[in-house]
């Protein structure tokens, strides 16, 4: 159900962007959660490295997330999305960082077998209407185009 009450442009849209979302999530979210603990694993053992320059073009992670922050969700996130479509696999990965423990979300492309790069980093507070209560699921649509 989308929850953006103010301003959900089409309802019936997004109800059905959301329910392939759902469909995608069950079948994809579980290759990329093994996908994250691999990743996790070769990190620690030094085989798999993540780059992470503020100054590529591309990229969008917010200046006020620092390298802290960044690590913490890949050691201790979670996948809540994976995508692959005619690209890269990309993992959106889902922690709680800082004194408060906000969430952040960090998406992360595979350039090659052992080499990742954060292409966007956000805090989904600050579009709450998005996501469900525990930022874990996509629950409205309306912005699609706009995200990522
Ligand atoms: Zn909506």
């Amino acid at each position: 159900m989308c929850k953006n009450k103010h301003d959900c442009k089409s309802p019936k849209e997004c109800q059905d962007k959301r329910n392939t979302w759902l469909e995608r999530t069950e079948k994809y979210v579980p290759i990329g959660r093994r996908e994250h603990k691999k990743f996790i694993e070769r990190m620690k053992s030094g085989e798999a490295t993540i780059v992470l320059d503020r100054h590529l073009k591309k990229r969008k992670v917010e200046r006020s997330v620092n390298t802290k922050d960044l690590l913490d969700v890949f050691y201790n996130g979670w996948v809540i999305e994976r995508n692959k479509t005619d690209g890269p696999i990309a993992l959106v990965l889902m922690g709680y960082v800082g004194n408060h423990r906000h969430p952040l979300h960090v998406v992360i492309h595979q350039l090659a077998g052992d080499k990742w790069i954060v292409i966007t980093s956000y805090n989904p507070q600050t579009h709450h209407w998005k996501w469900s209560d525990n930022y874990n699921e996509r629950v409205c649509f309306c912005n699609f185009e706009d995200e990522f």
